[in-house]
């Protein structure tokens, strides 16, 4: 990520947050004000812990996710870092004479799992708990749901909290209650307080901050949205404040952690926290979770200290120098660990996963660029869909279509139903619609999944509508590129398949053959297309059948027939910014920028001789003495083998070299005889920029007599893809 736009907002807040929580463990009002200590402790710092477990959510719960690893390995640190804070309490309880209790063994198992054994341990469990259960919720139902089932929980919690004093007049609740506390002597734990903030800070995550309209794109300016937030966190405070102390004077409090107007708080607190973007400063999230962890062992050494030192008046009884003296040395211990882990902490290995041998490099910057840019065009009231096909045209499905999903765009196009069941598991919500044949048989996973499939044929709706099952369809037209499609001519069968009762059809589209094409006769044959389909459109009109949603232009479509009014355009092409072929010639030309680079590394390089031959079938015999690198690249990972002998360039070094000798399946080989040092592990570049030079997509293609679909589309393979923001 940009290192310019990363939330140094919520780094930042995590010292604050840190020194709120100290301050409920020390009460620094209190030889001042109790009234003023309740309000600084129980309520304004009641929003440190919430914001710990927001920003474990934002940076831990999504919709988008692929496998349960990162909620495994946030899971694995919170548990180690509880065992090492249990570990280093132990001295603290003895002498605290927390191990003389009798019966020990539960009241010590409870503690492990939800009361901490101190104090303040309490949250590493909540973590670990409210994570796991907000990661299953938001990956089971959608955010909604989550939302609902977890404010249930928070409910629960709240009266079991500052309302308690309401629900214990009531037996059946008392009693409900009263288990709740031989388990867990606080309804504030991973249960029923933590998983509500994780959802909410993956929540505000998946939406980028909330910037990102639903439609629209960037929906509003940067300081409205911080003014607006502002004004609702002023409001919500103001209501929590209300709602404290009047819960504080009718004296119904058995804790004082939860509270109704703390959810919006947070939301509203946690939204201009977001704003502030800026470098990440890894140190200070470090040094604020060791000032939590440490702080109660700094009071039991200062209060020591200061007996020693008859200094107790000074530090122990004014409490705000007391709150002051805990902070530094809190702060200043935490200095001297954070250093000292940083020092000897293994140091990270600058790691070439991913990039270590042939890979795909996603410009998602670019995308969203392209996306703009389209919009730009698209007539108003028309939408995009996306189609991501083909691994997203060799892009990564789940790059692709999890950052446009973010960016609000709300229809996808695929090939087949499983490209569309893996778009729904990686959380992709909107109308996926599959273009091409599904077979009847799998009736059941279309509705399962939500999928809206294309009907192909007057056949294949009426057996698909056989099936009994309810699906989502849209209808495809024929008119002249037969190939899939209704004949538009035949207007009976269209009504007799509105008419089937098992298929709702929300679309009907055509496809254009020619567009691409600026050859007059071409572009006659597409105005052709065009009236027959709207010529079917008015046909239903007449004879009072419902029009769905229509649409018709792919890439090349848009450019050149702009005007068409439609409800979407289905573009693929273009949102990765290429052309198909080098020279084409479009209506409008807009600013798209290409998505993918295709890089690999070297492998090996070699001296061969006058007169040796490289490769297969000895296609290449050198005639000089020569530097040969072979990359880990081939056709297998989809660098056509048309390009073999010289007709493919990459670059070395910021240099055009050529292929020698044929391309294998899993490498190739060039003459970098020319290029300066190349040494084993350079990055080549095979599709992109490289200094001022650039090879595009559509000329590899084209040399390899082909058009960059088919280039991208095969590359879908086996590289993996690595998105650069
Ligand atoms: C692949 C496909 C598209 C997208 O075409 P591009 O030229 O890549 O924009 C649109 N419609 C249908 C039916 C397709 O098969």
């Amino acid at each position: 990520m940009n290192k310019n736009k990363s939330y140094t907002g919520i780094d930042r807040f995590r010292l604050i947050a840190a020194y709120l929580i100290v301050a409920i463990h020390t009460s620094p009002l209190t030889s001042v004000s109790a009234e003023g200590d309740f309000i600084l402790t129980r309520i304004i710092a009641r929003i440190g812990v919430p914001f710990f477990f927001m920003t474990s959510g934002f940076f831990l719960i999504s919709r988008y996710s692929r496998d349960e690893g990162r909620m495994f390995s946030f899971v694995k640190r919170t548990v180690s870092i509880y065992a090492l804070a249990i570990v280093i309490y132990i001295p603290v309880n003895i002498y605290n004479g927390y191990f003389r209790q009798t019966p020990l063994l539960p009241e010590l198992i409870k503690d492990i799992l939800f009361d901490g054994t101190l104090y303040h341990l309490w949250y590493l469990p909540a973590s670990a708990a409210g994570g796991i259960l907000a990661w299953y919720l938001v990956r089971r139902l959608d955010y909604k749901k989550a939302i609902a089932v977890t404010a249930v929980l928070y409910a629960l919690g709240l009266f079991g909290d500052s309302y308690y004093g309401f629900a214990e007049r009531i037996p059946a609740f008392r009693y409900f209650y009263m288990l709740i506390f031989q388990v867990s002597d606080y309804t504030r734990n991973g249960i029923f307080f933590a998983p509500v903030f994780f959802v909410l800070g993956g929540f505000l995550a998946d939406n980028a901050g909330g910037v990102f309209g639903r439609n629209g794109f960037i929906s509003q300016s940067a300081e409205r949205f911080l003014i607006k937030n502002c004004l609702g966190f002023a409001v919500s405070f103001a209501l929590m404040f209300g709602e404290a102390m009047a819960l504080h004077r009718l004296g119904v409090q058995r804790h004082d952690s939860m509270y109704v107007f703390l959810l919006p708080c947070m939301y509203f607190l946690f939204r201009i926290i977001l704003s502030f973007k800026g470098k990440r400063l890894t140190r200070v999230r470090t040094l604020s979770l060791v000032i939590y962890i440490i702080h109660p062992m700094v009071i039991v050494a200062l209060r020591l200290f200061a007996k020693i030192l008859h200094l107790q008046e000074l530090l122990v009884e004014n409490s705000v120098a007391h709150y002051f003296a805990v902070c530094i040395l809190s702060t200043l211990a935490g200095i001297v660990i954070t250093v000292f882990t940083d020092n000897f902490k293994p140091k990270k290995r600058t790691t070439d996963r991913g990039t270590d041998r042939a890979y795909v490099e996603a410009d998602l910057n670019n995308l969203e660029h392209n996306v703009r840019e389209i919009q730009k065009i698209m007539p108003k009231d028309c939408r995009l869909m996306a189609v991501v096909k083909a691994q997203a045209y060799g892009h990564g499905t789940y790059e692709i279509a999890v950052h446009l999903n973010k960016m609000g765009v709300g229809s996808y196009a695929v090939a087949t139903i499983d490209e569309g069941i893996a778009l729904r598991r990686y959380g992709i919500k909107g109308e996926i619609l599959i273009l091409g044949y599904t077979a009847v048989s799998r009736v059941r996973e279309l509705k399962k999944y939500d999928l809206s499939q294309t009907l192909i044929s007057f056949e294949y709706a009426s057996v698909l509508n056989k099936q009994g099952v309810f699906v989502k369809t849209h209808l495809k037209i024929d008119t002249g590129m037969h190939r899939l499609g209704i004949p538009w001519d035949e207007f009976s069968k269209v009504e007799k398949i509105f008419s089937m009762k098992n298929l709702r059809i929300d679309g009907m589209f055509t496809h254009f053959c020619c567009a691409d094409s600026a050859k007059p006769a071409d572009e006659a044959f597409t105005r052709g297309q065009i009236a027959h389909f709207y010529g079917l459109v008015e046909e239903m009109e007449e004879k009072g059948i419902p029009v769905p949603k229509l649409h018709m232009q792919s890439s090349y479509g848009l450019l050149n027939y702009p005007e068409l009014s439609c409800d979407y355009v289905r573009i693929g092409i273009a949102l990765y910014g290429v052309l198909s072929s080098p020279g084409d010639d479009t209506l409008l030309k807009p600013d798209l920028r290409p998505v993918l680079s295709l890089k690999c590394r070297v492998a090996l390089v070699r001296n061969i001789k006058e007169g040796e031959s490289v490769g297969y079938g000895r296609a290449y015999t050198a005639e000089r003495e020569s530097r040969i690198a072979l990359l880990s690249i081939g056709y297998a990972d989809g660098y056509p083998r048309a390009l073999s002998c010289g007709r493919g360039q990459v670059f070395v070094n910021g240099q055009a070299v050529p292929v020698v000798g044929r391309v294998c399946m899993d490498q190739l080989a060039v003459d970098v005889t020319d290029a300066g040092e190349v040494a084993r592990g350079d990055v080549v570049t095979l599709i992109g920029m490289e200094g001022d030079g650039e090879i595009r997509a559509s000329a590899v293609a084209d040399n390899a007599e082909s058009i960059s679909n088919e280039l991208l589309g095969r590359m879908g393979g086996r590289l993996p893809v690595i998105v650069k923001i």
